[in-house]
């Protein structure tokens, strides 16, 4: 097929097509340490009692449980879910990438949206799948552009809900419609790694669903709310055959011992992730306010309901312009251009004091750009 030749390794060329994951950043261009708003992490840091659990976890000489057991007990115990339909990953982005690799290969498609998680064009393409992008609504995800754009090929369709990095949510009745939309044999994967940001009343029904149909599959990440990022540890939920096709092809030592301890007391914590939530609202709000306010030098701040706000720059101050401006002053935010956005800066909502003066900075960048 084809012409690779015999004297080198040669990448499949759906490999070779792949744009590498960029990273949040957390030094400037001349090296220097910035405050890294750049990767949606937990600004107030871990639950102390996670913390305090790393010095009890098994030791590093020994392989780790490789079933998760107390941690998937606990955290079906928590969302009222069976155990044995909770599948952990090292990170959520393996139980994307394992999602898309067990239901979709090379002739079939998987769909998302447009300003939707860059993992999901890499997990499409990483097992020989095609990805197909619909088009947004307004920076939101579109519900009938993604079933416009379901085709027989299509196998697996990804929504992340809160969405980054827009930061725009789909309720209830547009995630059960988009569901209801769908074809049998095609799985909706509902990626809620900002779903602990929500109100509980906002909660958009993806558990419910991935409970009650063959073709919905929840995922969850202790990397936001619960601030264990660097642990790499995910979950995920569906229907038994689901959940078993993941369990064959999942790595089998996936979380270790002390990602397992410390989710484990994080899960215990609910208490840090309501202080975390109700942090976040408050920053979001006052952020939003205040860069709202320059809406006459162009900015626009998109809803959110994540951790997160995206600006976007419409006036005489760019996004790059006001990238470097907050760079120069010590932070690092996450400029999209090679997300399609060099319009956006996605910026993750940290303390109050630094939201403060990430407002103060874009106020001076904007009124000097005039
Ligand atoms: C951060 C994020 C994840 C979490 O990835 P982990 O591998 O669990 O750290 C998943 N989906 C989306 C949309 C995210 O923004």
């Amino acid at each position: 097929m084809d012409q690779a030749p015999t004297t080198r390794p040669w990448p499949k060329p759906w490999i070779a097509a792949i744009h590498a994951y960029v990273p949040g950043k957390s030094t400037g261009a001349d090296g220097r340490p910035l405050i890294k708003l750049s990767a949606n992490e937990n600004p107030l840091g871990t639950s102390p009692a996670a913390l305090a659990a790393r010095a009890h976890a098994a030791a590093p000489s020994l392989y780790p449980d490789p079933d998760s057991t107390a941690l998937r007990g606990a955290i079906g115990a928590l969302h009222g879910i069976d155990p044995a339909l909770v599948v952990m990953g090292t990170g959520s982005d393996e139980l994307l990438h394992i999602a898309a690799q067990g239901y979709a290969g090379p002739g079939d498609e998987v769909l998302f949206a447009r300003y939707s998680f860059s993992v999901y064009d890499i997990a499409a393409r990483r097992c020989g799948a095609e990805p197909v992008v619909a088009p947004d609504a307004d920076y939101g995800t579109d519900v009938d552009a993604l079933l416009a754009a379901v085709t027989e090929r299509t196998r697996v369709v990804f929504v992340a809900n809160p969405n980054n990095p827009t930061g725009s949510f789909l309720p209830k009745g547009e995630i059960a419609r988009l569901h209801a939309g769908l074809p049998g044999n095609v799985v909706l994967v509902i990626d809620q790694a900002y779903a602990e940001y929500l109100a509980p009343e906002d909660d958009d029904g993806a558990l419910a669903l991935a409970a009650a149909h063959p073709n919905v599959l929840v995922t969850r990440t202790f990397s936001k709310i619960y601030g264990l990022a660097g642990e790499r540890i995910g979950w995920a939920t569906g229907a038994p055959a689901l959940v078993d096709t993941l369990n064959r092809i999942r790595g089998p030592f996936n979380v270790s011992n002390s990602g397992q301890a410390m989710a484990l007391a994080a899960v215990a914590d609910q208490a840090f992730v309501e202080h975390s939530r109700a942090h976040n609202r408050a920053g979001r709000e006052a952020l939003g306010a205040a860069l709202t306010a320059l809406g006459n030098h162009g900015l626009r701040v998109l809803p959110s309901e994540a951790n997160f706000l995206l600006v976007l720059f419409e006036g005489t101050l760019t996004a790059e312009a006001a990238y470097n401006g907050l760079a120069e002053a010590g932070y690092i935010v996450r400029w999209l251009p090679n997300q399609g956005l060099p319009q956006a800066l996605r910026i993750t909502i940290g303390t109050p004091t630094q939201m403060d003066s990430i407002a103060a900075t874009i106020r001076s960048l904007a009124e000097a750009a005039k």
